[in-house]
């Protein structure tokens, strides 16, 4: 992008290789490239690995030929990245609402790399995925209450003075597990929450306010400490020897590890974090991963009789949260053009 901007004397065609590149791809106007590249659709599987995308998620997803010098520019910003189904959501937003908006995926090995790029770009808004939830934070001017208590920051808005963190994982959390047990306060039913990262510490400060009884579980025992002491929660490790602690709190079991994510075959055990578990059938479980579908330990649990849910309703709500944070617009407004 800096290259870009110092050749002006003749025609060009610029592009940034490799898994970083696509923004340079999408972005192309920017670039005032003479054109850009794309892959055949059939190679897509390999291609997004090498930062390509094909011609009609350029047009369809990016809206490629709308974009021009006016368009704000948001992003989704997380390493590998190698899928994520944010940018179909918000570029469908902006499309619904006749926006001149994009929301492009930004690949990073680092999030201060990434906001050097935003600056340079005048990126407004971007949303912050694994593994910078955290990492995120001290790079910020302010934060929301939720952001700060959570200590996790999934979303950042561009303002005069610097970077605003916020945290819609909560209200994307709190509104899909609430549809899913068809009630929003769990009546100190006991909930086991799985993982004691970003994601499940947005978990678990919702289950303490939807009033549940909870048990954080996780791989390392000493993490799940120190989450569930912030709350008041039992924690125990994830093991053979936490099936009987599992069980104690099986009423409501949140999966919020990334084990299980991409997993290739839904019956493989060493994608199912809670392999040593005999489920009853009476469980509800909740996977917050949403690719696959039904990930391998939603596949098991299904199969004893439980009811099961992924983690893709959360992922839409908290997309729409961040949506009005970014435009001002409500997502779901149906009086749209
Ligand atoms: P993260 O911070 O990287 O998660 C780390 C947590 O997962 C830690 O508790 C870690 O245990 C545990 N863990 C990692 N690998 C493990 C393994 N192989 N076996 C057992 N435990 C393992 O990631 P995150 O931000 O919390 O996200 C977790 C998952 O939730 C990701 O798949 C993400 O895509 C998904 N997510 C979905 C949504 C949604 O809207 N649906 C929102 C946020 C996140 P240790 O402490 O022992 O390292």
């Amino acid at each position: 992008f800096r290259e870009a901007a110092s050749m002006n004397e003749y025609e060009h065609i610029l592009c940034a290789m490799g898994p970083v590149g696509l923004p340079s791809r999408i972005l192309s106007y920017k670039l005032h490239s003479y054109l850009t590249y794309v892959s055949p659709e059939e190679n897509l599987e390999d291609m997004t690995k090498i930062g390509h995308t094909d011609p009609i998620t350029l047009n369809n997803i990016y809206r490629f030929r709308t974009l021009n010098e006016l368009t704000t520019v948001y992003g989704v910003t997380g390493w590998p990245l190698v899928k994520t189904n944010s940018p179909a959501i918000h570029n469908a937003g902006y499309q619904r609402h006749a926006m001149n908006s994009v929301f492009i995926p930004i690949r990073s090995q680092s999030i201060s790399e990434t906001l050097d790029f935003a600056e340079q770009i005048g990126i407004k808004g971007l949303a912050v995925t694994v593994p910078y939830k955290e990492a995120v934070l001290p790079e910020l001017v302010e934060e929301d209450t939720e952001a700060g208590e959570i200590g996790a920051c999934n979303t950042i808005i561009r303002r005069s003075n610097g970077w605003y963190g916020c945290n819609t994982d909560t209200y994307g959390f709190r509104r899909a597990l609430a549809e899913f047990l068809g009630q929003d306060k769990l009546h100190h039913r006991r909930v086991a929450i799985i993982g004691a990262g970003g994601a499940a510490k947005a978990v678990a400060y919702v289950i303490k306010q939807m009033g549940g009884k909870a048990c954080i579980f996780n791989r390392t025992a000493a993490h799940a400490q120190v989450l569930a002491e912030k709350y008041g929660f039992a924690y125990s490790g994830l093991d053979a020897d936490s099936s009987a602690m599992l069980d104690r709190y099986s009423d409501v079991i949140i999966q919020a590890t990334p084990k299980g994510m991409n997993a290739d075959s839904p019956s493989c055990p060493d994608n199912d974090p809670l392999y040593f578990y005999q489920f009853h059938g009476t469980e509800k479980l909740f996977d917050i991963v949403y690719v696959p579908e039904i990930t391998p330990v939603m596949a098991r649990a299904e199969n004893a009789g439980c009811e099961v849910c992924n983690g893709l309703q959360m992922l839409k709500y908290q997309g729409y949260k961040q949506f009005k944070l970014f435009t001002g617009v409500d997502y779901e407004r149906t009086d749209t053009k």
